[in-house]
């Protein structure tokens, strides 16, 4: 049976970055850039004010309540007439460009003002005071973003400020959600004796969105050859199509066998791991050319989320231009004892507190109530031991 890591290195060599996109920057947000950006500007455009007051000139001000001549008034979207000469100022607001000659701004907190004159209290004011430079942020030509960042709300706001409405992405990749088991019912209905509610799909579609793919849920496929036949196709379309359910050795696990009916190239079958052994992985090239990565789940829900996290968490992230990190991973101590089982690799649902973590009274991999307490999974290797508390086990932090 392969490992972990042999897993998720056959899985990633198979997944790659999206072509490249050029998109309305607004639809951006969580996408990878594909190209560098640079700037068609000046940032700030011109020197401004950052305060709300009197442009002068500092060296006038040697003394507490020097008086002097109010030229005129610029508000933020004005452009000023006249040079600031010696003993005389502009009243500025924040945001606008400083006139010709004036160095400094003074507070208006720091001036009373009577008539066309004003008078500053401050004794003293240097050279720049509140004032921001042109191009002291960006400067036009300068390159504000590189390739393979990834955008969120900050770059989106710099994006806009350097006049980019669209932009080169790697696109985030389409991940179909199909579930099977004749078991199951929609979550709207009351099961029936012999029914359970489906909770893969919805779990798996928060899932995909949480690590940047984009969900689509194509429904409940019974364990039938002609409607796993009918719905898996449709799924292959998508750049992704998870399945959850039928892989197992249950003569009503008719998955695997489906997807090779249907082209899609094997290349593993069950990992050595804990929950998640029966995990089934291949490939379908279309005629085409296009590529759809597949990853057959095991139905349990824990099962299913682990793989996820494991495996397919990875590749969406490769797919999107982003490192293949997966879960964020650290140590921590254990406060509680904890008797490892059996000889596979485990990814126990654990609760971590800054640097303590605490496995949960987990009932196995049909239990996903206990996973709403969880915010981690503890890992401990293969072979039966007691873990003692104030050990340091290695953990995988959910999103
Ligand atoms: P399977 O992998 O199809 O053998 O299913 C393993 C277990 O997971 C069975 O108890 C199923 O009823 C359960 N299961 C399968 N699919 C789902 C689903 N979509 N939602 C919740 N439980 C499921
Ligand atoms: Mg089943």
């Amino acid at each position: 049976m392969l490992t972990v890591e042999d897993a998720l290195g056959l899985i990633l060599d198979h997944a790659q970055p999206l072509a490249p996109a050029v998109i309305p920057t607004i639809a951006a947000l969580g996408c990878v850039l594909a190209e560098k950006i640079t700037s068609d500007i000046d940032s700030p455009p011109h020197d401004k004010a950052i305060v709300d007051g009197y442009a002068l000139i500092a060296a006038d001000i040697r003394s507490p309540n020097i008086e002097l001549q109010v030229l005129e008034e610029v508000t933020a979207g004005e452009v000023p007439t006249k040079t600031v000469e010696p003993g005389t100022a502009t009243r500025i607001m924040t945001g606008a460009p400083l006139p010709r000659a004036a160095d400094a701004v003074v507070m208006v907190e720091h001036t009373q003002s009577y008539g066309d004159k004003v008078r500053i209290q401050q004794p003293l004011v240097k050279s720049g005071q509140n004032i921001m430079r042109r191009a002291s942020s960006l400067a036009r030509g300068q390159t504000v973003l590189s390739a393979g960042k990834l955008v969120r709300g900050i770059e989106l706001g710099l994006l806009a400020e350097v006049g980019r409405a669209a932009v080169s992405i790697v696109p985030r990749p389409r991940v179909a959600v199909l579930v099977t088991g004749n078991e199951l019912v929609e979550s709207s209905t009351f099961p029936l004796p012999g029914q359970i509610r489906n909770s893969n799909g919805d779990l798996l579609h928060g899932l995909v969105e949480q690590a940047g793919g984009i969900a689509s849920q194509l429904g409940i496929a019974c364990d039938n050859e002609e409607d796993l036949t009918s719905l898996i196709g449709e799924g292959l379309s998508s750049d992704v199509l998870v399945l959850s359910g039928g892989v197992s050795a249950g003569v009503l696990d008719l998955v695997p066998a489906t997807l090779q009916k249907l082209g899609v190239q094997q290349l593993f079958h069950k990992v050595n791991l804990k929950p998640g052994k029966p995990l089934w992985y291949g490939v379908k090239i279309s005629a085409a050319g296009s590529k759809t990565l597949v990853f057959g789940l095991p139905g349990n829900p824990v099962s299913s989320l682990v793989c996820f996290e494991l495996f397919v968490r990875p590749t969406i992230q490769k797919m999107r231009g982003l490192p293949p990190t997966g879960l964020a991973r650290r140590r921590a101590r254990l406060i509680i004892d904890h008797q490892q089982r059996g000889d596979r690799p485990t990814y126990w649902p654990a609760a971590l507190c800054e640097n303590e973590v605490k496995p949960l009274p987990w009932k196995g991999s049909g239990d996903l109530r206990t996973l709403a307490d969880a915010n981690c999974l503890a890992f401990f290797p293969a072979g039966e031991r007691m873990y003692r508390a104030s050990e340091e086990v290695e953990v995988l932090l959910f999103d």
